[in-house]
């Protein structure tokens, strides 16, 4: 077998433990048969990322056929409309007075709810989704000074090009908001991968520490912070533009 290697900071891995494929984040009244099918997940323990390295071969294809199916929505049945919402929610009232000058992309927008909400309160939104809108160039789509991702980070095989596509996206001085579950305290080397969050069936295939997303921010020289353990920023500027410094004269 060839070594597996980080792809945040390219040190070696090893494989942590395997999980049955049908493994979910968990839905009350939900029961689930095992697949019998096992997931490795690798582990690096110079920065802490964790993801399962088969999924790297996946096409877009497999994984609409084999996990954003149309038995996704029993194992997230918050993806349709809930989560949309409240994200929208979020960001209205992060920015309550943002200018139509500032150009928004949701990346990984998924079904497009979320930028449908926030085009209809003025805001000058795009969506793109890698797995939606296979055939469009993202060179073709500009630059934006607000970029969006929720639950995104955690579902992408490749880090590699979600960075690459990130960097060519962001305008000089623009921001990145995005939400991940941090890994921190929730993995451990020689250890079970116990961890909800840590579901094949979900997509959930790629696993950041906050040392993780450091690194990944430091690359792209950003800064990185975060509101909470799911919840963060990459800002390319200090000052920050003038419509984001109030969350990061707040962010801890
Ligand atoms: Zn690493």
């Amino acid at each position: 077998m060839s070594p597996i290697i980080c792809p945040v900071c390219n040190e070696v891995c090893s494989l942590l433990d395997a999980v049955d494929f049908n493994k979910s984040c968990g839905v009350h009244g939900v029961q689930v048969t095992l697949a019998g099918i096992p997931i490795y997940y690798a582990h690096c323990a110079r920065c802490g990322f964790c993801f399962a390295p088969e999924f790297s071969a996946w096409s877009p294809e497999d994984f609409m056929t084999r996990i954003y199916n149309d038995e996704y929505i029993i194992f997230d049945p918050e993806y349709i409309e809930h989560r949309p919402r409240e994200s929208a929610a979020c960001l209205l009232s992060m920015f309550p007075k943002l200018p139509e000058s500032i150009r928004h992309l949701d990346y990984g927008s998924g079904n497009a709810l979320l930028g449908k909400i926030l085009r209809e309160s003025n805001w000058n939104s795009t969506d793109y989704d890698p797995l939606v809108n296979r055939g469009l160039r993202i060179d073709s789509l500009g630059r934006f000074d607000l970029i969006t991702a929720f639950e995104v980070f955690e579902h992408v095989p490749d880090i590699r090009k979600l960075i690459s596509d990130l960097r060519l996206l962001l305008a000089p001085g623009g921001i990145i908001l995005f939400s991940t579950l941090l890994s921190d305290g929730k993995i451990h080397a020689n250890q079970r991968l116990t961890w909800w969050y840590a579901a094949p069936r979900n997509g959930h295939i790629s696993l950041f520490s906050r040392n993780s997303l450091s690194i990944l921010a430091q690359e792209c020289h950003w800064n990185f912070g975060s509101f909470s353990d799911a919840f963060h920023i990459f800002f390319s500027s200090i000052p920050p533009p003038p419509y984001a410094d109030h969350l990061i004269r707040t962010n801890r």
